[in-house]
């Protein structure tokens, strides 16, 4: 005797409804896509117990005929193709005419629909695929359907719904990735009877006005527009708009990405815009982002899902390093005109009132990159018969001959900053004009000896002056280091060690005297300091040495190659926390004008070495709101 039976067609469907339907959040999706794909311009959901109850899509869309109104929940109807023939050329969203067949099959549905030239509409009734009734209906053009009770009939599947608010928040979701995709439809969303949410229509593709009504004022005030092409394949486009480096949240939940209008969440391509964020937003921390990707249809396969979810490129490098690109250069660009450009420096040139900026002692590191940068731009106009007024004596440690070693270093250095050797992407971010001394900057004033207040048109930005020099000199260490100059100290320092720590210390010197600490064995027990980097000459180089020999006990495990590299980039950015201002340290107003001139042209000028941030723009808005000036 047999023991297999083959199933009806009724239960073969239902156990087929499972691949498209698997929770309300794909219902709504296909629903939505279908009253795109009718043209609508007005969407309107309506959500109960997170789609579990109910699914209600209010459309103004072309609407059916009485027998397409039947018709369409039958499976493999469809209106927008005839032939697999026409796969390639189709533009709607729908082809498989599955969904509605899928989703009448598990749940309890009223459509009633209408076309425009029609003079009254149809309403069908349809139970678990069955059809109930159909009758006249009055109603306006367009499309109503309402999904009822999801898996009513399938008590195996509506088990492993998920909680109220977890099916929400997928709708939700899904939502908001529509009214980003298609800003010209107007969408509104109801949640147990309430509207959550109302989106009219946005005349351009503006996407940071779809973000203000969807998410709060704050975050969509901290967009930033992102646009690029690649630079080969030109068919591959990405344009959106991602949030600043003030800007993070705990998920990524507002990370949105679209190819070719189609929202996917595809991880490589999420990866690659966070990459574009590191060393900007702490780690684990998540931007907001809203991109549009553009790739020729004929190198993307969206139709590997039933659910369409799934997307293959033939090229998922060039997109993802467009992406991470794009997103690196856009911040970038951000921060250097926050900076540098759509401010005014107002330089205090009233000797009277200079005088409230008192020289600081505390400084003799920072005193010299500001001066060689003056004397640096006074060198391009400067005669050869003024070269003296520039070479003020710094210090009786320097002799004529280091000082005019000094002098050519920093030019050197200087040229190299102006010649934007860093972003080639962005030429206009380090351009002359940047980077001059044009007063182009509204400084404010110091703040608490520790920050830089900078007025902007849209707020107050705030600089940490100690994590701004840090960075600024972190990156001179480390990728510039032939430029930086090196001083003959005439009172070398002694550092006092143990025998042993010498002994261990010995064999690796040469690490100290690559980045101009020039060092050596005293005795058996001391080592004699001759040479430093110029920002480092008036400091004290025991807790570096010490430092230094706590790193070369704690990576000894490390292979040659290893070992060097991490003690060396530790060095670098212990030499620029010393060697750079610290909090509490007051700065002239010429001091503070180059350090953000320096910190306009710094690589990963966001953060200091420790990913503290070296920026901060408290915004006109939040100001405003604190004064009750607006809601
Ligand atoms: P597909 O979208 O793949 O064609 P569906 O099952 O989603 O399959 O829909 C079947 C058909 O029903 C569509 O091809 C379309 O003709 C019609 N239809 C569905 N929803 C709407 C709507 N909101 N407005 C007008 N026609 C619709
Ligand atoms: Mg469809």
């Amino acid at each position: 005797m047999s023991i297999i039976k083959q199933l009806s067609p009724h239960e073969a469907q239902k156990i087929a409804a499972g691949e498209v339907v698997e929770r309300p959040a794909n219902i709504v999706k296909e629903l939505i896509e279908n009253a795109l794909d009718a043209q609508a311009t007005q969407i309107t959901l309506y959500v109960e117990d997170g789609g579990k109850k109910l699914i209600r899509i209010v459309d103004n869309g072309c609407g059916m005929s009485p027998e397409d109104a039947q018709l369409c929940f039958k499976q493999y109807a469809t209106s927008k193709i005839s032939s697999v023939n026409e796969l390639e050329s189709i533009n709607t969203f729908g082809f498989r005419g599955e969904a509605l067949a899928s989703i009448a099959a598990v749940s309890k549905i009223t459509l009633t629909t209408k076309l425009a030239d029609a003079r009254e509409g149809t309403k069908v009734i349809i139970h678990g695929g069955v059809m109930q009734e159909q009758t006249v209906a009055a109603c306006t053009t367009g499309t109503d359907i309402t999904i009822h009770n999801l898996f009513f009939n399938i008590p195996a599947r509506q088990k492993f719904l998920k909680k109220t608010t977890t099916e929400w928040r997928h709708v939700q979701q899904l939502f908001h990735a529509f009214c980003f995709d298609y800003p010209h439809i107007h969408f509104t969303l109801f949640s147990e009877g309430k509207k959550v949410l109302n989106c009219p229509s946005i005349e351009s593709k503006n996407s940071t006005a779809r973000c203000a009504q969807i998410w709060e004022h704050n975050t969509a005030q901290q967009m930033l527009a992102l646009e690029a092409t690649h630079e080969i394949d030109t068919t591959l486009q990405i344009a959106g708009v991602i949030s600043n480096h003030q800007h993070y949240r705990y998920d990524r939940n507002n990370i949105f990405l679209f190819v070719n209008r189609r929202w996917v969440k595809n991880q490589h391509l999420s990866r690659a815009l966070l990459k574009g964020y590191l060393n900007v937003i702490p780690h684990g921390r998540y931007p907001a982002a809203i991109i549009h990707i553009t790739v020729d249809p004929t190198t993307v396969d969206i139709n590997i899902h039933p659910r369409k979810e799934e997307i293959k490129f033939l090229h998922p490098r060039r997109i993802e390093q467009l992406i991470q690109r794009a997103v690196k250069q856009t911040l970038e660009k951000n921060l250097s005109s926050q900076i540098s450009q759509n401010v005014k420096f107002q330089i205090n040139r009233n000797p009277t009132q200079q005088a409230t900026y008192p020289e600081p002692q505390a400084f003799k590191s920072f005193e010299q990159p500001i001066r060689f940068l003056q004397q640096a731009s006074d060198f391009a106009k400067a005669s050869p018969d003024r070269q003296d007024e520039r070479i003020e004596e710094p210090s009786t440690a320097i002799s004529p001959e280091q000082d005019r070693k000094i002098k050519e270093n920093e030019q050197a250095l200087q040229s190299a900053i102006s010649a934007n050797n860093f972003s080639p992407a962005h030429p206009e971010c380090f351009s002359e004009k940047n980077v001059s001394r044009d007063t182009d900057y509204k400084l404010l004033t110091q703040f608490q000896k520790t920050y830089l207040l900078i007025e902007k048109e849209n707020g107050l930005f705030l600089v940490d002056q100690h994590a701004a020099h840090e960075r600024i000199l972190y990156e001179l260490f480390s990728t510039r280091f032939d430029k930086v100059a090196t001083v003959q100290l005439i009172f070398p320092q002694m550092i006092s060690l143990t025998k042993l720590d010498l002994q261990t210390l010995e064999p690796h010197l040469h690490i100290f005297q690559k980045n101009g600490i020039g060092i050596e064995p005293f005795g058996t027990n001391q080592l004699r300091v001759q040479s430093t980097p110029v920002h480092l000459k008036d400091q004290s180089l025991d807790d570096l040495v010490q430092q230094v020999l706590a790193w070369i006990k704690e990576y000894q495990s490390l292979d040659q190659e290893q070992f060097f590299k991490t003690i060396n980039e530790k060095l670098h950015a212990q030499m620029a926390c010393k060697a750079a201002v610290k909090a509490g340290d007051v700065l002239t107003t010429e001091k503070m004008e180059q350090l953000l001139r320096d910190l306009a042209t710094t690589p990963n000028r966001f953060t200091c070495p420790h990913g503290r941030p070296t920026g901060w723009l408290l915004s006109i808005d939040d100001i405003e709101k604190k004064f009750k000036r607006r809601l």
